[in-house]
């Protein structure tokens, strides 16, 4: 996935999503930021994410750019931005909930759709090759444990997950 960080070129505005957002923070309350970036700072992908800006913009109503960019994808929610900050703002809730309206909203970046229908499909996000299981018998390790694939896609069909991410089974 590329690592550039969202460009300010051509920003537009959108109250009805910025207040979409609002709605939906599970914890925290972005206008308490200050904008000291102790949470970027502390961020260990602080190079390509920058909480504190994306906090900025949910304030200023630029979603759109948010929410259409692979940097809030790239978040390992660590927590390390919301356990520092000061003003209890919770930057990583509310990267979450950027992401849950990018997914409703059909911007789920094509690489993270492609992953979650391997689990889909095989019930692993990375199918064990008959090369792996080669090596495994190398270095004397049993064969990795079985997983019931189907069990996953039934669990999966029921909470909607094809939906959430936007993907399709062939
Ligand atoms: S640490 Fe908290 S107050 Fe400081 S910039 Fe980050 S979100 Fe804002
Ligand atoms: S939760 Fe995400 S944004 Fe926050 S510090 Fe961790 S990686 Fe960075």
């Amino acid at each position: 996935m590329s690592v550039q960080t969202i460009s300010l070129k051509n920003i537009k505005m959108d109250p009805a999503l910025r207040s979409e957002i609002l709605n939906n923070i599970v914890s925290g309350d972005p206008s308490k930021c200050v904008q000291c970036g102790i949470c970027t700072s502390g961020c260990p992908l602080g190079y390509i994410i920058k909480p504190h800006r994306i906090v900025k913009m949910v304030n200023l109503g630029l979603v759109e750019q948010l929410i259409s960019s692979r940097e809030i994808w790239l978040c390992t929610t660590c927590f390390t931005c919301s356990e520092r900050c000061p003003q209890e703002v919770d930057p990583a809730n509310i990267l979450f909930t950027l992401r849950n309206t990018a997914s409703k909203l059909g911007y789920v970046p094509r690489e993270l759709v492609e992953i979650c229908m391997n689990i889909v499909k095989d019930g692993r996000i990375i199918k064990i090759s008959a090369g792996r299981e080669k090596e495994r018998e190398k270095l004397g390790l049993p064969k990795a444990p079985p997983v019931d694939a189907e069990k996953i896609r039934k669990m999966l069909e029921e909470v909607g997950f094809l939906k959430i991410i936007g993907g399709t089974v062939k």
